[in-house]
């Protein structure tokens, strides 16, 4: 069952490793296949030899339908996300560098750069300290995500969501990019934001801005 999402769940995952976005086996990622239902990456596994059927079936309630393995010590952080934003077909949760250094001091990253704006959303916030895999976290990351597609969880690292794997993965790597600018500007002294009025404009440009993606 959903054989091209467990495909699709696998190349991700080494996609996330081959671009340095996480490392070892932390980082988790699924792919809602019915309103209530998502697979989702096995718990502890080496992402480089992930194969589809080690993917498990969860509902929404954290319960395995289908699957050898356990889930994801995060599959609440999943579950929640899907049940508090209907727009929301997959979620990719990683550790990557730049973000987790604002994780630990705790910057929300302000609107920037226009790519930011567009495939984000507004300014990215960080998340009060939870301890990770629980109800909390999850709590935390949905207040944090807000309509957005990203948020930074306190000391530990990002989640980024989206209508599709490939959509999501583009604000995992937008993100990080983000993160980076943000600190690097910050070493160099004034950080400059974009006019109000233009990030409402950009904003109002991404819908046709992904139409347009999802026909090439
Ligand atoms: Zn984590």
């Amino acid at each position: 069952m959903f054989d091209n999402e467990r495909i699709a769940l696998a190349e991700a995952g080494r996609e996330l490793m081959n671009r340095k976005l996480s490392v070892g086996t932390w980082g988790n990622i699924s792919l809602r296949v019915e309103k209530d239902k998502c697979i989702i990456t096995p718990s502890g596994m080496n992402y480089q030899k992930l194969k589809p059927d080690d993917m498990v079936l969860i509902d929404l309630e954290g319960q395995v339908i289908d699957g050898k393995w356990k889930p994801s010590s995060e599959k609440t952080l999943h579950a929640e996300i899907y049940k508090n934003r209907a727009d929301v077909r997959a979620i990719i949760h990683y550790h990557p560098i730049f973000s987790s250094i604002l994780s630990v001091v705790r910057y929300n990253i302000p609107a920037l750069i226009e790519d930011s704006v567009m495939l984000l959303g507004g300014e990215i916030k960080v998340t009060d300290y939870v301890f990770p895999g629980g109800a909390e976290l999850a709590k935390e990351a949905v207040r944090g995500l807000g309509n957005n597609n990203a948020v930074i969880l306190a000391n530990h690292g990002a989640v980024c969501v989206g209508k599709d794997l490939e959509k999501t993965f583009a604000a995992c790597e937008v993100l990080e990019k983000s993160a980076q600018i943000f600190i690097f500007a910050k070493l160099f002294g004034q950080v400059n934001l974009l006019p109000e009025d233009d990030i409402r404009k950009l904003q109002a440009l991404t819908a046709d801005y992904l139409k347009l993606w999802e026909q090439k």
